[in-house]
């Protein structure tokens, strides 16, 4: 009989719930174009504004400041973009250096179109300071961005303190809460918070569906023009079948929220406890304590993170590096160069993420593989290693 494979990705993309793949056949035998005047296009429209209303209430925002996308990437290029063009006056942006490329991207190309981007440092943790969020605000900053949680590390971000201070000096202020959604609790009334991204897949809805919460009176340069949908900010048929399905997840993800944190946090710590036991060179990056309940990202010294990650799928179980490989070169995370873990290191991580269908046997599984993929592994780079010296 052939063992389960022990799925230990969750950050990247989360299984499909139940309840949201129901919602969204349903939606699917319907055809209607939610623009539609006939009673098609009504029901569709109807399908749209109940899980507009839905969302709302579960983020505390009102429907009006729910904005359907594509996704994370477009929810936060669209923060991004369509609050800095609105303050042309304003040269300046922060943000922070740990940023989700769909956020870090889009201000680094700003900066390529003449604004100025004040990069806000981290701590060795992850973190960002408050303060010095508190001291880089001024007139001339047009938007803030700093994210709720990482991606990579999981560490949690002081979003209610940076947002309270970019709300006093009179700053827009966007956060990418893609990875919290779920993990977190996320109030989408923030004060001072003037947009939040959200992703489907992460939270058990389809690929390809999110939102971006932003409150009335936050002024937005579209980036798509079209059709005029979603308060003339985001043109293009909506997705009813996928806007359902994420509300369903959304419903699901806040409902559960505090339960699935409790039950990740045990998990995770059986988890930290186990790496810790059978490889017992590995570090553990991010705050210990301040994290994503299923967020465990370790660094194993004398690896190479791709070969212990190709090493433990051939093994059944998988999980993701933060680095992207260019040209055959593995690069280390813009994320751990900013912690100032040292590259060597940075290179051998590798980020295991619980969720919802993770269970005690994955944790299992990857103890029981992990020891002599590690050995594997460092034996695979020594040489490589000895060369480059
Ligand atoms: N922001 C964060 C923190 C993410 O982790 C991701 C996806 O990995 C995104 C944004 C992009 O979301 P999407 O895949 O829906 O475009």
């Amino acid at each position: 009989m052939t063992q389960a494979r022990a799925y230990l990705d969750h950050a990247a993309s989360a299984p499909m719930l139940p309840e949201a793949r129901e919602a969204w056949l349903a939606a699917s035998e319907s055809v209607g174009n939610p623009s539609s005047l006939h009673t098609s296009g009504r029901l569709a429209r109807r399908l749209v504004e109940e899980s507009r209303e839905s969302v709302a209430a579960d983020l505390g925002v009102r429907p009006s400041e729910v904005i359907f996308t594509a996704g994370g990437t477009e929810a936060d290029n669209l923060a991004v973009k369509g609050l800095a063009w609105e303050q042309p006056q304003r040269p300046r942006i922060l943000c922070s250096t740990i940023e989700h490329h769909a956020v870090l991207d889009p201000v680094a190309w700003l900066g390529e179109t003449g604004r100025e981007i004040d990069w806000l440092p981290v701590d060795e943790l992850g973190r960002v300071d408050p303060d010095v969020v508190r001291a880089r605000l001024g007139d001339d900053v047009a938007l803030c961005t700093v994210m709720w949680a990482n991606n990579e590390v999981g560490t949690v971000q002081p979003v209610a303190a940076i947002a309270a201070a970019c709300g006093e000096a009179g700053v827009a202020f966007h956060t990418d809460a893609v990875q919290a959604l779920g993990q977190l609790p996320v109030n989408g009334a923030l004060p001072g918070l003037t947009s939040l991204a959200l992703s489907g897949h992460k939270i058990g809805a389809p690929v390809g569906v999110g939102a971006l919460i932003a409150r009335r009176d936050a002024r937005i340069t579209p980036v798509l023009h079209g059709g005029g949908q979603e308060r003339d900010v985001r043109s293009g048929t909506l997705d009813a079948p996928s806007i359902a399905a994420f509300a369903v997840a959304v419903r699901h993800a806040v409902a559960a929220q505090a339960d699935h944190a409790a039950r990740m946090v045990s998990l995770r710590g059986e988890l930290v406890d186990g790496i810790q036991r059978v490889a017992p060179g590995a570090i553990l990056n991010g705050d210990p304590v301040d994290r994503l309940p299923g967020n465990v990202h370790v660094s194993f010294p004398g690896c190479e993170g791709d070969t212990l990650l190709m090493l433990l799928d051939a093994a059944g179980v998988e999980c993701s590096t933060g680095s992207a490989c260019t040209a055959g070169v593995p690069e280390p995370s813009h994320v751990l160069e900013a912690m100032g873990i040292d590259p060597a290191l940075a290179r051998g991580s590798l980020r295991f993420s619980l969720g919802c269908t993770s269970t005690e046997a994955d944790v299992d599984r990857l103890l029981e593989v992990l020891p002599s993929a590690v050995d594997r592994a460092s034996r695979a780079a020594a040489p490589r290693l000895r060369r480059t010296r």
